[in-house]
C-alpha cells in the first residue's frame, strides 16, 4: 500500500518536536514519501503559525534533511497557506521566493469583506460561536456561506496543490447552528467541488478531527467525498500530524474509509512520480 502523509507541523509552527523525528518516525512506519507542511507565516499574530523569521530556518532544515536521508525517504517540502483575501500573501510570494515541492491551501480565518472582522473557525469552541455572532450577526448560513465563498476564492485564484480540511466549518458546529444535509450547504459544497475540479485540485481526506477527537467523522464527511468520486477529483489521506506519534494515526481507517466509499486505489499526486 502506498504510505504517504503530506500534512505535518512541527516545532516550527504549532507542532511538536523537530522535522528531523518526523522522519525518523516515517522510516519506522514505513512511509515511502513525506512532506512538511508548516503554516506559512502570516502578518497578524497567531499562536500557529510559522514566525517569519524562521522562515529561512526552517526551508535549510528540510532541504538538509531531503539530502541526509534520500536513501531511505522521499521528503518533500511544503506549506500549508492561510488564504485571508487583504490579509496573507498572495501563494506565487511563497512560491516565487522559495521553490516549494507542493503546497496547502486552507481557510482557518473567515474574513466576510474589507473591514469587516475575522471569524476563528479552528481554535477553541466558544471562539467560533462567538465569531458566528459578532462577525455574522449570529447568522450561521451567512457564517458558512462566507468560509465557501472564500474557500472557492482561493481555488480559483491561487496555485495551490491540496486544499486542506475542506469542510472543517463543521468542526465545532456539530449540527448546532445548521445542518450539512441542509440543500443550501450542500450547493455551496458543490460550488467549491466543481472550483476544485476545473484546477486540479487534490482533496485530504484529513484525519485530526477524528483522533483529536474534536469531530465525528473526517474532514471531508462521507457525503462530500462520494461527490469527489463522481466527479473523479483525487483525493489523498493526510494526518495533520502535530507530533511524529501522529504521522499514520488514523491513515489506514481513512485509507479503508474511501474504499468503502468506492475508491479503487488512491491517485498518486504529480509531484510523487
Ligand atoms: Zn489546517
Ligand atoms: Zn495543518
Amino acid at each position: 500500500m502506498n504510505r504517504y502523509n503530506f500534512h505535518t507541523h512541527s516545532h516550527f509552527d504549532d507542532g511538536r518536536e523537530p522535522l528531523e523525528n518526523y522522519v525518523l518516525s516515517a522510516i519506522d512506519k514505513d512511509l515511502e514519501a513525506l512532506g512538511f507542511s508548516a503554516h506559512a507565516p502570516l502578518p497578524l499574530e497567531t499562536v500557529w503559525a510559522l514566525p517569519a523569521k524562521d522562515f529561512p530556518e526552517y526551508v535549510a532544515e528540510a532541504r538538509k534533511l531531503k539530502v541526509q536521508y534520500k536513501d531511505q525517504i522521499r521528503l518533500y517540502l511544503g506549506l500549508e497557506i492561510d488564504y485571508i483575501p487583504g490579509i496573507s500573501e498572495d501563494f506565487q510570494g511563497w512560491i516565487k521566493n522559495t521553490p516549494l515541492d507542493y503546497c496547502i491551501g486552507s481557510v482557518h480565518l473567515v474574513k466576510p469583506g474589507p473591514g469587516d472582522a475575522i471569524w476563528f473557525i479552528d481554535g477553541p469552541a466558544e471562539g467560533y460561536f462567538k465569531g458566528v455572532e459578532t462577525v455574522f450577526g449570529g447568522d450561521a448560513r451567512k457564517a458558512v456561506t462566507a468560509f465557501y465563498e472564500q474557500s472557492i476564492q482561493m481555488v480559483m485564484t491561487q496555485p495551490l496543490n491540496i486544499i486542506g480540511h475542506l469542510d472543517k466549518v463543521k468542526m465545532h458546529n456539530q449540527e448546532k447552528l445548521f445542518s450539512t444535509s441542509e440543500p443550501w450547504y450542500q450547493a455551496l459544497v458543490d460550488k467549491l467541488l466543481k472550483a476544485i475540479k476545473e484546477k486540479g485540485v487534490i482533496v485530504e481526506l484529513n484525519t485530526r478531527g477524528i483522533y483529536s477527537g474534536k469531530s465525528k467523522e473526517y474532514f471531508p464527511s462521507p457525503v462530500i467525498l462520494e461527490k469527489c468520486l463522481r466527479l473523479d477529483i483525487p483525493v489523498m489521506v493526510n494526518t495533520d500530524a502535530h507530533h511524529p506519534g501522529q504521522i499514520l494515526s488514523h491513515f489506514e481507517e481513512g485509507v479503508k474509509h474511501l474504499k468503502d466509499i468506492g475508491f479503487q486505489k488512491m491517485k498518486t499526486p504529480f509531484f510523487l512520480v
